[in-house]
């Protein structure tokens, strides 16, 4: 037997628990010994039992005693029933329900461990369903901190732990991937001791080594991936690219700031300064700009843009619909001809839209004044990145909004002369989570709003004032403000949650039979999506309802007020993402958050909601509250799951990047390293299918 050897040959079991089994993934014993504990149970303090307080967990030690099986009065139940004396001379009765087969299987009149639920009734003691061993060298199921297994219904932690045990000694067949001399540096435990701890524990210390040690190796692969996806991208010129650096003028950037009609903020000018810092360099840029929603982003575009054309380069702007590629037409170009208004030059320039909805004539000028070079901004849709585009000199492209952008769009950016590239987001994701799931580029923030913004009045509505708030947004519509309704998540039932967002439409035409309703949902064609949106956009549709694919980014000042429905079902940074439709204007905005849920975890989180307009502090309540992979922006970003690694320890996190940028530096194709080598191979592997 090895670590690959199929579980249906390595357990004796029934055909059953392996399907079942497969379906948790869960095909060879190394699969299995790498499934982890979701957590433990403390049972290795002993109690005698008449120290027990009702309704506490004990593990005590005794015997079993007179064992019986009976029906309760009124047939439907069978118990086991036994007496138990513990080593000090106490006893309780002992019960198990509906689990008949016990009366064979459990040890009589023999020293055992038991732990389970003690519970006081008619003033007498009784020990319900616990947990029986007897006594061997290793306890595995009481008398020592057990592990709890993911919730399955067939696979239950007890049966894994009889499973995962005698398996142990296989542990020290699993390669060690991180290199030695991390491991000595660092301190970590030997990756077979790891898996075996943080089954079976030893002790809270040797737990606590075993889940950094595992936790670790997972970062540093992230991280080694991150970092080698980085200078693979630095290296993807090829010589005859066209993209070489150009030089930082601060009377340019005085110049173009002279023209806006606003002082840019702080945050706005770090940004802007790093962003150029990188286009001096000989190298592509790969950088992630982060902003909160209105947070200034575009400005900051527009002067790299800006900076590139005046340095003889084309340029492109990338986003996920036509209606954000449009909006964008529309602010850039105002950018634009206010700077050349007031410092003329020979050659205007020349900003074209690129979308799919082009007629075929308008698309064939446009791919033209591509080609010969004349067009200096491309603002568009994915369609700038399809067959047919060819930049003979794209020196810099932003990509707003586009979550994942993986390894194959960058194959395409290679052969459009590995351009500089700036990704911006208006997700908020904490620097830790975005050094894992974002670490391949670097990263700006813009963490500063532009004065004088009304902030957006939240407010959380119980059911009895669902009428109230109506009533309130009529008043608002009939002044000619609009409104977004979006309806609840369901649990990734893409039918379910049309067929909700649709009951809602019909609902809403009863609530507000004078206003004209629009409907969204990710059935739509994209066509119809985007006729949607316009119609919101330009007044003629007063309530847009909408499932939680409304865009990001798309701006309609007059929109004022955003009703949540199923407020509970989503995360906070979600929300905080639909709330940052509205408040765009200089009308007072509303958010209401409808939920129907009265448990307490709600409410805090919903109060976080009214409480913090910072999508950073909630971003970070999120992660705390509900892990990584809720997060939003954090799914898209192709992350596997993270088993043990905690992405809330900045300072773990720094040290395993620099570790994983040594390894790099020492061995940059890791020919050193063909363990980590092969590992990264598997991680893309995963990543790109994701
Ligand atoms: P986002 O980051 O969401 O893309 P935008 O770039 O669309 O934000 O900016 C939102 C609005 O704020 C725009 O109307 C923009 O002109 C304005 N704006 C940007 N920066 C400033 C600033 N420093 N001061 C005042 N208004 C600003
Ligand atoms: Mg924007």
């Amino acid at each position: 037997m090895n670590l690959n050897t199929p579980l249906s040959e390595a357990l004796s079991t029934k055909k059953e628990y392996i399907l079942a089994l497969k379906e948790m993934g869960l095909y060879t014993v190394s699969d299995l010994l790498l499934y982890f504990p979701r957590g433990y149970e403390d049972l290795s303090q002993f109690k005698k039992i008449w120290e027990a307080k009702d309704g506490e967990i004990i593990t005590t030690k005794g015997f079993l005693h007179g064992i019986k099986l009976v029906s309760t009065k009124n047939r439907r139940m069978k118990l086991v029933r036994a007496m138990f004396y513990d080593d000090h001379g106490s006893e309780c009765e002992v019960v198990w329900f509906n689990q008949p087969h016990l009366i064979r299987m459990l040890p009589m009149d023999k020293e055992v461990i038991v732990a389970g639920k003690v519970q006081y009734q008619y003033g007498k003691l009784i020990l319900q369903s616990p947990t029986v061993e007897t006594i061997k060298e290793v306890q595995i199921h009481a008398g020592a901190t057990v592990p709890i297994y993911p919730q399955h219904e067939v696979i239950t932690s007890k049966w894994l732990r009889e499973k995962i045990y005698p398996l142990l000694f296989l542990t020290k067949e699993f390669e060690e991937v991180l290199p030695e001399e991390i491991i000595k540096e660092e301190g970590l435990m030997p990756k077979s001791e790891a898996i075996r701890e943080v089954h079976f524990p030893s002790n809270t210390k040797k737990l606590k080594a075993a889940q950094d040690r595992l936790g670790y190796e997972e970062l540093f692969l992230l991280q080694l991936n991150a970092v080698k996806a980085k200078e693979e991208w630095k290296e993807s010129r090829s010589s005859e690219s066209p993209v070489g650096g150009v030089p930082l003028d601060p009377e340019f950037v005085k110049d173009f700031f002279s023209t806006l009609p606003f002082t840019p903020t702080g945050a706005q000018k770090v940004t802007i300064y790093e962003i150029l810092k990188d286009l001096e360099c000989p190298f592509p840029m790969m950088r992630l700009l982060e902003g909160d929603v209105g947070s200034g982003k575009t400005v900051v575009a527009v002067m790299a843009l800006l900076q590139m054309v005046k340095n003889g380069y084309q340029t492109a702007i990338m986003a996920p619909t036509e209606v954000l590629a449009r909006q964008h037409l529309v602010s850039i170009s105002k950018f634009m001809e206010v700077f050349e208004k007031k410092f003329p030059s020979k050659n205007p320039i020349n900003i074209q839209l690129l979308v799919g909805s082009l007629k075929a004539k308008e698309k064939r000028t446009v791919l033209d004044g591509i080609k010969s070079g004349q067009v200096d901004i491309a603002i568009g849709t994915h369609a700038l990145i399809q067959e047919g585009v060819e930049f003979p000199n794209l020196g810099l492209i932003v990509i707003d909004e586009q979550h994942r952008f993986g390894v194959k769009q960058r194959e395409v950016l290679v052969q459009q002369g590995s351009p500089h590239v700036l990704n911006m987001t208006a997700t908020p994701i904490p620097r830790t989570l975005a050094l894992v799931a974002y670490g391949d580029q670097d990263l700006s923030v813009i963490n500063e709003m532009p004065p004088g913004r009304l902030p957006i009045t939240t407010k959380i509505v119980p059911p009895e004032h669902r009428e109230t708030v109506y009533r309130f947004i009529e008043g608002k519509v009939e002044k000619g403000e609009q409104v977004y309704v979006i309806c609840p998540l369901i649990d990734d039932s893409d039918v379910l949650e049309v067929k909700s967002v649709k009951k809602e439409y019909e609902q809403l035409h009863d609530v507000f039979p004078k206003f004209k309703i629009g409907l969204l949902h990710g059935k739509l064609k994209s066509a119809e999506k985007e006729a949607v949106m316009q119609k919101f956009k330009d007044g003629e549709v007063q309530i847009l309802v909408s499932t939680s694919v409304i865009e990001v980014g798309i701006d309609v000042p007059n929109a004022t007020m955003m009703l949540i429905e199923g407020a509970d079902r989503f995360g906070l940074s979600q929300l905080h993402q639909f709330r940052g439709r509205v408040g765009r204007g200089s009308v007072q905005s509303y958010c209401f958050l409808y939920t129907d849920s009265s448990s307490d975890l709600t409410f805090t989180r919903l109060k976080a909601m009214v409480d913090h307009t910072d999508g950073f502090k909630l971003a970070e309540i999120d992660l705390k509250l509900r892990g990584p992979g809720e997060v939003y922006g954090v799914r898209q970003s192709g992350l596997p799951d993270l088993k043990i690694a905690n992405l809330l320890d900045g300072i773990l996190l720094d040290r395993v990047r620099k570790a994983a940028e040594v390894i790099v530096e020492k061995s940059p194709d890791l020919k050193k390293y063909p363990v980590l080598a092969n590992m990264l191979q598997k991680l893309r592997k995963k990543m790109e299918e994701s």
